[in-house]
């Protein structure tokens, strides 16, 4: 099988997007979009930088990629639409696991009728994937991270930790409650698209995704809107289970460890009303977890109230290039 047998493979047959004129087939695809704003990100995964055979098979791999990428779609306000694949393949992998690779793909963009309009194949050294998502939103409602204003209150979506809890399992096979819940939030994680969607008549609302670790997320938005953000370590919300963990590492998890794919947003005290109500509406928790301040706090622009103690919360998550 060739790069052309392989590429016939992964092609849809069918695409769910209307606004779709040419998918995979061609020199490039062409969709149209009359009314709103176009918002894209792309990312990029390198096996044993971003992810381990070890922990993720193929599947998980192809699901994992593309979520990601939506989730920082989702953190803009837009509902995602298209994505473009370019993937280098080495030998040493089966057909079957780069077929698996797309199919885990195509399973998360199924749930949200997005459509892959092309990519590019080649040989290499090392898999790597690049993704590109294309998506929609409404102009001016797009969720930039400079909107935060003093009074504001501080919220996140699910709980925070688990995906991190799910890979500290896998590597040192744990046993213990919950395990398959836990491993499931780092595999397969679930981007907020319909929460969004569901807040987006709120007119001044920001929204980022942890995708670093709620330290690093909170102190984007705190630099960008040059506020400063006060945490409560007591309503950061966790599963159920999470307490079986070392606290260290539960700690550490909850405000570093990033990969849980929440959101964490800032909104006005008279609309988070709404914010509650669109939780609902779309089964998604949402907790407050602290407030935006003109006040400039001890030490950094994030702080967290622990134990009647006040620390400062700094970016501690995963850098390249340092
Ligand atoms: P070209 O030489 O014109 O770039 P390619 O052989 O690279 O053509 O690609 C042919 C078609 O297949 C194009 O529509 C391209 O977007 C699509 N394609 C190639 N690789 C991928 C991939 N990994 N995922 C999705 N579509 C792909
Ligand atoms: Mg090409």
């Amino acid at each position: 099988m060739d790069e052309f047998d392989f590429i016939n493979k992964i092609k849809q047959n069918t695409y769910h997007q209307s606004g779709l004129i040419k998918g995979v087939g061609d020199d490039a695809a062409v969709f149209r979009q009359t009314s709103e704003d176009i918002v894209t990100a792309v990312d990029m995964f390198v096996e044993g930088v971003h992810f381990s055979k070890k922990t993720m098979d193929a599947h998980h791999i192809g699901y994992k990629v593309l979520a990601v990428n939506v989730s920082d779609i989702a953190a803009m306000g837009a509902t995602p639409r298209y994505y473009l694949v370019s993937i280098a393949c080495p030998d040493s992998y089966s057909h079957t696991y780069y077929e698996q690779i797309f199919r885990g793909m195509r399973d998360f963009a199924s749930t949200y009728k997005m459509d892959l309009i092309g990519g590019d194949t080649v040989s290499g050294k090392e898999l790597a994937i690049s993704v590109t998502v294309i998506g929609t939103v409404h102009a001016g409602k797009e969720r930039y991270r400079d909107q935060a204003a003093p009074g504001d209150i501080v919220f996140v979506t699910g709980t925070l930790g688990d995906s991190q809890a799910g890979f500290y399992i896998l590597m040192n096979q744990l046993d213990g409650r919950d395990m398959d819940y836990f491993i499931k939030k780092h595999q397969l994680p679930e981007p907020r698209v319909h929460f969004v969607k569901s807040i987006k008549n709120i007119k001044r609302l920001v929204l980022n995704d942890i995708s670093d670790g709620l330290a690093s997320e909170t102190n984007e938005i705190a630099e960008s809107s040059n506020v400063s953000i006060k945490l409560i370590n007591a309503y950061l919300p966790v599963s159920q289970h999470y307490n079986q963990f070392p606290y260290h590492l539960q700690r550490k998890w909850m405000l570093y460890g990033g990969e849980d794919f929440e959101l964490v947003g800032t909104v006005s005290k008279d609309d988070w009303e709404k914010v509650k109500i669109a939780g609902t509406e779309t089964n998604t928790k949402v907790t407050k977890i602290g407030n935006v301040t003109n006040q400039k706090v001890a030490g950094g622009n994030v702080v967290l109230v622990e134990n009647n103690k006040v620390v400062p919360l700094y970016k501690e998550g995963y850098r390249h290039l340092k």
